[in-house]
């Protein structure tokens, strides 16, 4: 499961080809969003819990060190194998081994995007273990051989009419049939067989609390819970960023998570695992991976609050019209595009410029996370760090030169007021400008505002 492209620009343009899909994309997310609006307006200190959970991050991130010794320690006291990886690599071959020395050929997991950014499926597909996603929107995307579009809704970029014609290939439901709950049953019942015949569970994980030892999955489905009571090893992965000092914190995040995610007062089942049943084994798995380096960049460090709701996708108007598959990252839209970089600046160069920095992504976050500044940071450190393409490297020196002189600015004026009269198509809406492709520029003045404004002061003398 990869992505197609390497470019947001290249890969928003494809998905653009299919208008009907894009606006029934940006439809379905708006409509999400609506549904957030409309219940966070009715808790009243809806600020306050933003505030508060902000907060509480800022303090966890502050002294990380010091509360993930302390979950350590209470979830080896609670009978839990704590393991720890450096990055992708050393997390997948933990679990690898975890899976190879209890026997297990066949594994359930829930739905975990740290898995997704460390490619594990195919990691263990490739060593002979077969891997189910019990996450519905998560299985339809792995039938297809396709990443998830979305962190909360996996499938949004597919319709039901699709689903039907894949679950009639893979799951030999009726040629043509679209309803939804007939499909959802016939996934359910293929689910089941796989839930029973799990060797192990492989979970994520939404905050680690650092009092109890626990860790706490949210799902709307129950599958996380039905995968870790089932199988003999339960093996749950997370970022060193999940964790939170105390159990009493929890009622801030939750409260935030299901109305900023999918507009719900409440995650259907908030599990809370805290020690192996008799004869079971449980093991944690905490992932570094490139988020100490994000810790100890100032201007990014923030972007580590994030509890994963979606919000600041679903908000998005350049997510919602072109698809997180656009974004050739484990995590699309804004949030995705700050912390990409900081994996691999080249790879993700293209993500900090998808965004019109318009700050709906910032007003939505249930954590105050600042995201469109820290996309306009980014821009800066992709520049600075040779990474911007050359095309706009050339164009902003240009840019430049004549912004910082008055005397280039109004000739240059004078020259663009000439060209875009004779040449308006070939400078504005051409091949080199392809911002222009869906715009058209207002009728070019005669004269420009200074000039304008000179004879307007000069008529107002007096004689
Ligand atoms: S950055 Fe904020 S809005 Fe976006 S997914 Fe994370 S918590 Fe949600």
């Amino acid at each position: 499961m990869s992505f197609t492209h390497h470019s947001h620009p290249k890969a928003a343009h494809d998905f653009l080809k299919n208008t009907e899909r894009m606006k029934w994309h940006d439809d379905a997310l708006w409509f999400v969003r609506a549904k957030r609006d409309r219940i966070a307006q009715t808790v009243p200190d809806w600020e306050e819990l933003r505030n508060q959970a902000s907060a509480i991050k800022s303090h966890t991130l502050s002294n990380l060190d010091a509360y993930l010794q302390h979950f350590e320690e209470q979830a080896i006291a609670n009978g839990v194998t704590v393991h720890w990886a450096a990055d992708a690599n050393a997390h997948n071959n933990i679990v690898l081994q975890l899976l190879q020395k209890c026997g297990a050929k066949k594994i359930v997991k829930s739905k975990s995007m740290l898995t997704e950014e460390c490619h594990l499926n195919p990691f263990l597909e490739k060593h002979g273990i077969e891997v189910v996603d019990t996450d519905l929107g998560e299985r339809i995307v792995q039938l297809r051989k396709e990443p998830p579009s979305h962190i909360v809704l996996p499938a949004i970029h597919i319709k039901k009419e699709e689903v039907g014609e894949l679950f009639h290939e893979h799951l030999g439901t009726e040629a043509g049939a679209s309803d939804p709950q007939y499909l959802t049953a016939a996934a359910r019942e293929h689910l089941r067989q796989k839930f029973l015949a799990a060797d192990a569970a492989i979970t994520g994980v939404n905050f680690a609390v650092a009092e109890t030892g626990a860790v706490v999955v949210c799902t709307n489905e129950g599958n996380a819970d039905l995968g870790a009571h089932l199988a003999k090893v339960h093996i749950a992965c997370m970022g060193i960023e999940k964790v939170i000092p105390a159990t009493a914190d929890l009622g801030v995040f939750l409260r935030l998570l299901a109305r900023s995610a999918t507009g719900q007062a409440i995650t259907t089942y908030n599990s809370h695992f805290r020690k192996p049943a008799p004869g079971t084994e449980m093991h944690i798995v905490i992932v570094d991976n490139g988020r100490t380096t994000q810790l100890g960049r100032e201007a990014f460090r923030n972007s580590l609050k994030c509890i994963r709701c979606g919000a600041c996708m679903n908000t998005c108007p350049v997510y919602r019209r072109s698809g997180g598959h656009s974004y050739h990252n484990a995590v699309a839209g804004p949030i995705g595009a700050i912390l990409a970089p900081n994996i691999d600046m080249k790879e993700y160069a293209d993500l900090p410029f998808a965004s019109t920095l318009c700050g709906s992504c910032s007003d939505v976050c249930p954590v105050k996370i600042d995201i469109h500044n820290q996309l306009y940071q980014w821009r800066q450190v992709l520049t600075r760090e040779g990474h911007a393409p050359a095309g706009k490297k050339a164009a902003m020196k240009v840019m430049g030169n004549v912004l910082s002189s008055s005397g280039k600015y109004s000739f240059s004026g004078k020259v663009a007021r000439k060209l875009l009269k004779w040449f308006p198509r070939l400078a504005v809406n051409g091949r080199l400008n392809p911002w222009g492709k869906q715009r058209e520029l207002p009728e070019v003045p005669e004269q420009s505002f200074r000039e304008w404004y000179q004879q307007q002061s000069s008529k107002k003398q007096p004689k």
